[in-house]
């Protein structure tokens, strides 16, 4: 089934060319052209999309605003903005606004059909309790338990420990790993994430679960005896 999105474009020779792109990439892509026709078309309950793709200088009202009243309702479809130029002060009120990503003109298509894909993944709540083994967390109060005892946890040990959890018994590559637990940074490195899977395997200690290294490639988190 087509990833049904959301392109909110003004600019007619990027839009066209976006819509032929995502479209070979089997998305289902709905384009509107201004800022008022994309939040009435946002008012749709629920909502048909799985990923909203907005500009932020739009006719109408600004992808800003068209962001903001989308929260304002309690929307949580993610959302990936597209920005003319690398401000940071644009990036603060993108996030202030409740973004989920961004992508800075101009841009390759493949890069923006990529985080796309990362966001469609992010759709699916997980449950909020997640366990294994003697390993327990709570998704609600971001607390992680390996039995009885409450492990002190970084926040970013916490999302890479939530994400191998969610695919436990999968191979996950540290750049899906990346993807999930900072979107917006490009700060994130790959021997980072390897440094907090090595803290965590002290911090799992008696929790009967093993973060297994994929050589060249990742991890996998299973129950160990
Ligand atoms: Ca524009």
């Amino acid at each position: 089934m087509p990833l049904p999105l959301l392109l909110v474009e003004d600019d007619a020779v990027l839009a066209d060319g976006l819509v032929r792109t995502l479209q070979a990439q089997d998305m289902g892509v709905e384009l509107v052209v201004d800022g008022l026709a994309a939040d009435a078309r946002l008012q749709a309950q629920p909502l048909p999309f799985s990923v909203i793709v907005l500009d932020i200088g739009l006719p109408g009202i600004d992808g800003f605003e068209v962001l903001r009243r989308l929260r304002a309702r309690g929307a949580a479809c993610p959302v990936l903005l597209l920005t003319a130029r690398d401000a940071v002060e644009d990036r603060v009120r993108g996030l202030e606004a409740g973004a989920d990503d961004y992508l800075v003109k101009p841009f390759a298509s493949a890069e923006l059909v990529a985080r796309i894909r990362a966001l469609a993944r992010r759709v699916a709540p997980p449950p909020a309790q997640l366990g294994l083994g003697q390993l327990s967390l709570d998704s609600a109060t971001r607390r992680a338990r390996v039995g009885e005892r409450v492990l002190d946890l970084s926040a970013r040990e916490w999302g890479v420990l939530e994400y191998l959890l969610q695919h436990a018994g999968r191979v996950v590559s540290k750049q899906q790993i990346i993807d999930a637990i900072a979107p917006w940074g490009d700060d994130l490195t790959l021997n980072a994430v390897e440094v907090y899977v090595s803290r965590l395997r002290l911090k799992l200690d008696g929790a009967r679960v093993a973060i297994r290294t994929i050589r060249g490639f990742g991890y996998l988190l299973e129950a160990a005896a």
